[in-house]
Parts: C-alpha cells; sequence; structure tokens
C-alpha cells in the first residue's frame, strides 16, 4: 500500500543494476525506489545516460545475466519479477506491461506488413482466430487515430511517417492489454506538434483503457505535460521524487533546479 493506501500496480524498490565492464560490476543504477498507481502516470526525468532506459529494461528484465546483474525487487501483484522463471516473465511481457521506444522503426519488421505485426501479437497472447485478430487491429489502429485504418492493414512500416510509426507501436502495445505502459522517450525523435499529439493520444488512452504509465524523458516539457509523479535521476540515482507539481513549485534538488530552468 502506498500513502494514499492503494496498492500500486508496480512496486520497485531498491533496485540496483550493473554491468560488467572490464572483469567488474559496474552500478549504473543504485537504489531507485518508486511505485505506480492504478492509472497514474509517473515520470523519470533526467539527461542522457543517467539511467533511465536501463531502469526501464530491468523491470522487464531484458538485462541479460551475461552482460550484468538486477538486485532488488520488482512486485507485480504479488510476484517480483526478479525471481520469476523466464517463462513466466515472458507472459509477464506479452499480457501485463508493455513497452514502446523513441525509435518505432527498430520495433517493427519492415518486411512485414503493419497489420499483420499487430494480428501476430493478438494471435499469439490473446488466442484470437486470424479473423478476430485481423477485425481487433483494424479497431486498434483508428483507437490510435490512423487516418483510413483499414486500408493501411496491409501497409509496410516504412510507408508511416515517424509519428504514425509511433501510433502504431501503441496499437502493438495496447494489443496485449496492459495493466503498465513504460514509454521509454516516446517522444524524443518526433517533431513538436506531433510530440504533443502522441502525448494527447497516450493521456487518452490512458483514461479509456485504466493503464497505468511509466513515463521516460529528458525534458522536464513533457513532464508536466503528462505525470502526476515524478522521479528524478541523476547519475544512476533518484535524487528526488513527489507529486509533480509539488516539485515544480519546491524543487529540493540542485539537479532537478538545473533540469527546470531549462523549461522555456
Ligand atoms: P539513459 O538515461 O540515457 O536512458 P541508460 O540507462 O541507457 O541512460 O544508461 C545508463 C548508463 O549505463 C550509461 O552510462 C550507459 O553507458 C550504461 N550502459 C547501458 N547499457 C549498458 C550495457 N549493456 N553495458 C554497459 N554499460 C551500459
Ligand atoms: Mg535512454
Amino acid at each position: 500500500m502506498n500513502k494514499a493506501g492503494v496498492k500500486p500496480v508496480i512496486s520497485v524498490a531498491n533496485l540496483t543494476t550493473s554491468f560488467i565492464v572490464e572483469g567488474q560490476l559496474r552500478p549504473v543504477v543504485r537504489n531507485i525506489s518508486f511505485d505506480v498507481a492504478p492509472r497514474e502516470t509517473v515520470a523519470i526525468v533526467g539527461e542522457s545516460g543517467s539511467g533511465k532506459s536501463v531502469t526501464a529494461l530491468s523491470i522487464m528484465r531484458l538485462i541479460s545475466a551475461s552482460s550484468g546483474r538486477v538486485e532488488g525487487s520488482i512486485r507485480l501483484g504479488d510476484r517480483d519479477l526478479l525471481t520469476l522463471p523466464e517463462h513466466e516473465m515472458r507472459k509477464i511481457r506479452g499480457n501485463d506491461i508493455a513497452m514502446i521506444f523513441q525509435e518505432p522503426m527498430t520495433s517493427l519488421n519492415p518486411v512485414l506488413t503493419i497489420g499483420y505485426q499487430i494480428a501476430e501479437a493478438l494471435m499469439l497472447h490473446r488466442g484470437m482466430s486470424h479473423s478476430e485478430a485481423k477485425a481487433e487491429t483494424i479497431r486498434l489502429l483508428e483507437k490510435v487515430r490512423i487516418p483510413a485504418a483499414k486500408s493501411r492493414f496491409d501497409e509496410y512500416p516504412h510507408r508511416f511517417s515517424g509519428g504514425m510509426r509511433q501510433r502504431v507501436m501503441i496499437a502493438m502495445a495496447l494489443a496485449c492489454k496492459p495493466k503498465l505502459l513504460i514509454a521509454d522517450e516516446p517522444t524524443t525523435a518526433l517533431d513538436v506538434t506531433i510530440q504533443a499529439q502522441i502525448l494527447d493520444l497516450i493521456k487518452i488512452l490512458q483514461d479509456e483503457e485504466g493503464m497505468s504509465v511509466l513515463f521516460i524523458t529528458h525534458d522536464m516539457g513533457v513532464v508536466a505535460e503528462i505525470a502526476d509523479r515524478t522521479v528524478v535521476m541523476y547519475k544512476g540515482e533518484a535524487v528526488e521524487s513527489g507529486n509533480t507539481d509539488d516539485i515544480f513549485a519546491r524543487p529540493k534538488h540542485p539537479y532537478t533546479r538545473a533540469l527546470l530552468s531549462a523549461v522555456p
């Protein structure tokens, strides 16, 4: 339970992630703790290299044992993701937590149509038949406001603009009806007007789907737009966390003040 007496969707405690560098374990995320409540958006903000993506990858358990070590606990319901067998974790990635990235092209297969890729996820994770999956794919593409969704089912990713590709990735993420969406700088590679549209879309979908969002960004302007609560990361540590409004009104850490001074 958190302070408000609500059971969080995910609860990260004392997360420390180290990589093996020249034969030595070097921590790049140190002792991070935060939770995300149902329907809440929590931002992780910090400069490049501060450990934001490593935190997200640790939650998804995508840090391989050969490259590093993840310590602490990551509780989803009554399970600790760090101790789950890999086949259980694969189900979590397909059903409970979805992730979108900065460059949507890297997550889409260039030689398969948009429709095929989403429909495949629906057949795999939600056990739909081919025709059910096709209908649901079109519904999802409409949900993320892709114009003329039905006619774009058979198109390949290169035919979509950056913003449209990110919409496709969001549709793909929604395909698994996640409790938590982890968005790792999803608007960083996009033009400012498109950025605003994607942020709006995430907010609308969060309301409609009732999901929680962990939103990673280096941009305090984006934090102000989207986050209920914020964790400020600096050199692998959480130097400040709390309600976004409080952080903007009364930043405690010098690094937070520096980040805020860059907001126009
Ligand atoms: P960001 O906040 O920009 O997302 P990252 O989480 O990607 O930062 O990286 C945090 C630190 O961890 C950086 O210093 C980065 O070089 C290092 N790092 C990330 N992945 C690896 C890896 N696989 N092996 C070694 N170091 C890594
Ligand atoms: Mg990153």
